[in-house]
């Protein structure tokens, strides 16, 4: 790695650190890597006049061919008022200084040529399993409350057990996690639901009462009892629900935050064992979280549609037209994951995952898709300037109307998608609404 050796031979200390090295010694492949070293910023850039300084960091980002690679002067972090990662430094020479203040044990690991060095025992947690803080547990998540997220992040990832004393710091600290920005909780909740099972670092974060702090619209869900899946609380019905969805569409993160929040209007709307409008409210609160969370807005949209729509209950009677409208409300490019949510609904509930004939709504679905029918407005076979102009209308609120019933007579037949024989059915439906 040219970095490194660029180091050495300009005399200076040069290791690789961090999530690389534990994950290379894992055996996995690395494209992020860390180097440390006890060159200064200034330094840095000379040495590598293509750098780019990120001020927030105090790093070098130097470009490498095929990887990242951050590059960050020995450090002792201090003064950690806030709860969140230290605004100042202190450079050092030292690398055990440098390691001591990292999170965990298994993330304190510096490779250099001369060998691994490893002052907190992180090889041996790496081989033994185990997430362990280094230091004092309690002082370090009391330092920065994002290390409770990436704890049980890690823990996940890795699939670690973390060491008792690290998570019993994890609980008396939990209500510290409020001084982590939305913004960061969101990146590791887009990470947590990338780990396999997605819930475990989530039931983590539930049991230790971090939960509670950091995403509390989910935390509203434990102990609330639900009839479809009697003796799961509804959390454990989420849950469920959200590793169905890794499963069914492990290349769909999106669907896992579905699952994730699918409920979510439930505790709020419980009333006499019934949970009235809760998809309504859920969407709303889906909207809010994941807003919050600062989830690109195509996404929260997606995921409060899908939240919306997911009560849906399809009957084997339903004719083609209402097939039609089912695709039409919630749009046909969210169809198949609306089912698909539906589908990891059931399992979550320990129902089979096609129950309420789902596989004969999917393949009705999919055979009206496949066959065009006009589903928007904008696939009728005319405009509104069409009608204003065959009708003589003034342009105003009656074309709108008028465009919609259209679209309402082609869903139930999408054979008249035809221009004349819309223009005809435009004029009857305007003499209908005039004699009414
Ligand atoms: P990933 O890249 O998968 O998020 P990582 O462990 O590499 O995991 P980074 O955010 O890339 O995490 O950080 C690199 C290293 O910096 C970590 O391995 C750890 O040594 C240290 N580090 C990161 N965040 C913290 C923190 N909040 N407190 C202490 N040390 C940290
Ligand atoms: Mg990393």
């Amino acid at each position: 790695m040219h970095v490194l050796t660029s180091l050495w031979g300009a005399g200076h200390a040069a290791y690789l650190v961090g999530g690389g090295v534990r994950d290379a010694l894992l055996g996995k492949t690395v494209t992020d890597w860390d180097v440390a070293t006890d060159a200064l910023p200034e330094r840095l850039l000379e040495l590598f006049p293509g750098g780019g300084y990120d001020n927030r960091f105090g790093t070098v980002r130097v470009p490498s061919a095929d990887m990242e690679l951050e590059v960050t002067t020995f450090r002792r972090d201090h003064q950690y008022a806030d709860h969140r990662r230290p605004d100042s430094v202190t450079f050092t020479t030292s690398l055990d200084e440098d390691l001591a203040r990292r999170d965990f044990t298994v993330n304190a690991i510096a490779w250099s040529r001369d060998g691994l060095a490893d002052p907190t025992g992180g090889l041996a947690d790496l081989s033994a399993g185990v997430l362990r803080a280094v230091g004092e547990p309690q002082v370090r998540f009391d330092e920065d409350a994002l290390r409770l997220l990436r704890a049980a992040r890690l823990a996940a990832q890795l699939d670690f057990e973390i060491e008792p004393s690290t998570l019993a710091a994890m609980s008396t600290t939990a209500a510290t996690v409020q001084h982590v920005s939305s913004e960061r909780i969101g990146e590791e909740l887009r990470k947590i639901l990338r780990a396999s099972p997605p819930s475990r670092a989530l039931q983590i974060l539930a049991d230790t009462g971090v939960l509670r702090f950091a995403l509390p619209e989910l935390d509203a869900q434990r102990g609330i009892a639900q009839d479809k899946a009697p003796g799961m609380d509804l959390w454990a019905h989420c849950l469920a629900a959200t590793d169905a969805a890794a499963q069914l569409a492990p290349a769909n993160p999106r669907l896992r935050l579905a699952a994730l929040v699918h409920d979510i209007g439930k505790p709020g709307t419980l009333a006499d064992g019934h949970f009235i409008g809760h998809d309504t409210e859920g969407a709303r609160l889906a909207e809010l979280l994941l807003g919050r969370l600062a989830f690109p807005r195509r996404e929260v949209e997606a995921v409060a549609d899908l939240v919306r729509y997911h009560m849906f209950s399809y009957e084997p009677r339903w004719s083609g037209a209402a097939v039609r409208r089912f695709i039409r409300r919630v749009g046909r490019n969210l169809v198949d994951e609306l089912l698909d949510l539906r589908a990891a609904d059931n399992i979550g509930s320990g129902l089979p995952a096609k129950a309420g004939h789902l596989d004969e709504l999917r393949t009705r679905v999919a055979s009206e898709l496949a066959a065009g029918a006009p589903l928007t407005l904008l696939e009728l076979a005319l405009r509104g300037d069409d009608l204003t102009a065959a009708l003589d209308l003034a342009p105003g609120p009656v074309v709108g109307d008028l465009l919609e019933h259209l679209l309402q007579w082609v869903l139930d037949d999408p054979a008249r998608n035809e221009r004349a024989a819309l223009i005809a059915e435009a004029r009857m439906e305007l003499e209908r609404s005039s004699a009414g």
